[in-house]
């Protein structure tokens, strides 16, 4: 899949810049992107994305010194600019792209407040489908966040067309702040989403046995609302199955025929068990699995390592533990020491944590009200001000 990001604010333009990274070291060229945000220390640390290619928006409000979080300003320059925005995808180039994926913190200002206004414009203006990446924070980061990550997902997921969640909570450590988990956690997640924005494209290791080309992922993605991923991978591939297919092959051949049949049935089963390790293990968002609508599985691996039968398994394996019946699939051959597992649980109907961010954020805009009355209410003494 063709892939352009737009990474919103900090947390997104570094991810978007590793998105980068990670295809100028694949050598794959299925990712383009930007940046945008509107401080400017922000947009001058990114290392992989054109210096024509990062946008200061919002200037004449904060100078480039950022909105903080203050996401209202953010959603506000956003919309004021939102020419300067679409200029700045135009001139990248869009003729040839997939989908659109803006990614952004949703809990700060600049990437909160401004990708639901961009996924608009986006949708508005083009007929390729707008996802979104969005960032939730750690609650011990401040009820502030919590409230503006609530505010903007819940306008960002009638705006985008599907919109996968990571939530920062879920995946640092135990006594570990969310900002020295940053580098470790955009690394999962450019590993994941890079797994699965890749597929359907043709790589130097050839094409799948089942190939999933980008109209699966976006009829998989067709229900909106929120998305998770579980990802999982296998142990190292020892270097012995791979010689068998270079310059060994033909002196092993013999002895390999007759291993071949024990060797299918176990391929089969280290994918299906790849597959539930993904969906069991730790997802994007935790969250109730069985609520999923549509599903999406995909392996991407050394070409001697995929299974048609293995993937065909794990599709009907997800299809038993999800809500709805339409799990797609398949696989696409990568030079790696690795296979990796992808599953996409598509449309959730209950993830916990979202229902607790919600409620953080009402209790929060209540307390918010009452301490605004509070101060109104001080002065109100009947001593007259000096002027009106
Ligand atoms: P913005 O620049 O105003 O859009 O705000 P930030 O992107 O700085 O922060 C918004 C949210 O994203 C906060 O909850 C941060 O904890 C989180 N965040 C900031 N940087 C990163 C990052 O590099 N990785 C991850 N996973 N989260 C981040």
């Amino acid at each position: 899949m063709r892939v352009f990001f737009i990474g919103f604010g900090q947390a997104g333009g570094k991810i978007v810049d590793m998105f980068l990274e990670q295809d100028k070291r694949m050598q794959t060229q299925s990712f383009r992107g930007i940046a945008v945000n509107t401080a400017r220390t922000d947009l001058m640390g990114l290392k992989n994305i054109d210096l024509k290619d990062r946008l200061l928006i919002g200037q004449t409000v904060v100078k480039g010194h950022g909105v903080g979080t203050d996401n209202v300003t953010g959603a506000r320059v956003a919309a004021d600019e939102i020419d300067s925005i679409i200029n700045a995808i135009d001139s990248r180039g869009t003729h040839d792209v997939d989908a659109f994926v803006i990614v952004a913190g949703l809990g700060g200002g600049t990437g909160s407040g401004g990708s639901p206004v961009l996924a608009r414009h986006l949708k508005r203006i083009y007929r390729e489908p707008v996802y979104a990446i969005g960032i939730l924070p750690a609650p011990e980061e401040g009820r502030l966040y919590s409230y503006n990550a609530a505010r903007s997902l819940s306008t960002l997921v009638n705006e985008a067309d599907n919109t996968f969640i990571f939530d920062n909570s879920a995946w640092k450590n135990e006594g570990e702040s969310v900002k020295d988990a940053y580098n470790r956690l955009n690394d999962e997640i450019v590993r994941r989403f890079g797994v699965l924005f890749r597929a359907g494209e043709v790589g130097r290791a050839g094409v799948g046995e089942m190939v999933v080309d980008s109209s699966e992922i976006i009829n998989t993605l067709r229900g909106g609302g929120i998305s998770s991923v579980g990802y999982a991978i296998s142990e190292r591939i020892s270097p012995r199955t791979k010689q068998s297919q270079g310059l060994l092959s033909g002196l092993i051949r013999k002895k390999e025929k007759t291993e071949e049949v024990l060797t299918g049935e176990d391929k089969s089963a280290k994918i299906i068990a790849l597959v539930r390790r993904a969906m069991l293990g730790r997802l994007t968002l935790p969250c109730d699995y069985s609520t999923a609508e549509r599903a999406l599985v995909l392996l991407a691996g050394p070409p001697e390592e995929m299974d048609r039968k293995g993937v065909e398994k794990s599709k009907s394996w997800v299809e038993e533990n999800i809500a709805g019946v339409e799990v797609r699939g398949g696989d696409y051959p990568v030079q790696s020491d690795y296979v990796a597992a992808v599953v996409v649980l598509a449309t959730i109907g209950n993830a916990p944590r979202i229902t607790e961010l919600l409620e953080i954020a009402k209790a929060t805009k209540e307390d918010v009200l009452k301490s605004k009355e509070k101060r109104s209410s001080m002065f109100d003494d009947g001593i007259e001000p000096l002027f009106e």
